[in-house]
């Protein structure tokens, strides 16, 4: 490892991301090959990692946010399953997902006129466009407005304004507490459009089925729709993150695509998780989980 830089989540040359509380007992261990950036932001301790596997690496208050290697399983899915269960996505919105990636994504869809972000940090942003440009060239296309703030506060200024929503959030501690809470996606449902569709970022079934499931609840309670799905990423806790996929139409089915707008040439350019098969099978859960979360 060569570097000048020092964190103290990386020891001998490898990063440890230990939380005692999130998922205690366990922790993602990554080789290091170079500290790229340290920072305390006004919100989050920043790292940015050249790993010597997984590319450049982002860690907020010392968790894996993205790793270049694996970051499109999580981008692809968490946008293009509320997308495709939209019947014509316009203008849509993303909080949190300072990386960029999310909005990547959003902007393969023709119908997308206008695609907004709204982050609380914006020295993610920063160093975003600085060590993850395959993420952060989202941020150069014309559709893009960028606004820096708290989620929370931004929604309560907008009603009946975006066809999908979606939530790239960090974990529920530090400054993304409040968007995993019940106020939130009232919030979210009061600034979707008639036949709106949100996800959310939704955690890891090994670790936090009781927040998924208060999240599912909450969630029912606001909108007709709301199913669980989940994603295989290695470097996430636990190997998998799951996605909360609401809709404001209650005769949806957002388990199915409505909508494949892309030929099998474009899906082989510029798709490498996402496909429609995909979409279906990852609301399929294994049997203990689907008990615990879909039994009433
Ligand atoms: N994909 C990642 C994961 O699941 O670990 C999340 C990545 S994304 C970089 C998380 C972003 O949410 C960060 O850029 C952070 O600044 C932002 N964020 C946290 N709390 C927020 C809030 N209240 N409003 C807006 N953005 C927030």
């Amino acid at each position: 490892m060569s570097s000048e830089l020092s964190h103290p989540s990386i020891k001998d040359g490898w990063f440890a991301e230990i939380s005692n509380t999130m998922w205690p007992g366990q922790a993602m261990s990554l080789k290091v090959d170079k500290i790229l950036h340290v920072e305390k932001s006004k919100y989050q301790d920043v790292l940015v990692f050249k790993s010597e596997t997984y590319g450049n690496v982002l860690v907020l208050d010392n968790c894996i946010q993205v790793t270049e290697r694996d970051e499109f399983s999580y981008q692809e899915m968490i946008a293009h399953l509320a997308l495709n269960s939209h019947p014509n996505p316009k203008k849509a919105l993303v909080i949190g997902g300072g990386d960029g990636g999310v909005l990547r994504e959003i902007l393969k869809h023709q119908s997308i006129e206008e695609a907004w972000l709204c982050d609380i940090d914006e020295t993610v942003i920063k160093v975003s466009k600085q060590y993850l440009p395959e993420m952060s060239k989202s941020y150069q296309d014309p559709r893009t407005k960028v606004h820096i703030g708290d989620g929370f506060k931004f929604l309560d200024d907008y009603k009946n304004q975006f066809d999908v929503i979606i939530t790239d959030s960090s974990d529920p501690e530090g400054p993304a507490e409040s968007l995993f809470q019940k106020p939130y996606f009232e919030l979210l449902k009061n600034a979707l459009t008639e036949k709106g569709v949100i996800t959310t970022q939704a955690e890891n079934i090994w670790l936090h089925m009781p927040i998924i499931k208060q999240l599912k609840k909450d969630c029912l309670d606001i909108f007709p729709v709301a199913e669980y799905a989940y994603t295989m990423i290695p470097t996430y806790p636990s190997g998998s993150i799951g996605f909360m996929v609401c809709s404001k139409d209650s005769n949806a089915d957002v388990k199915k695509p409505i909508r494949f707008d892309w030929d099998d040439e474009f899906v082989k350019k510029n798709l490498k998780y996402y496909n429609k098969q995909i979409h279906e099978a990852s609301f399929i859960l294994p049997n203990w989980a689907d008990q615990e979360l879909n039994s009433n």
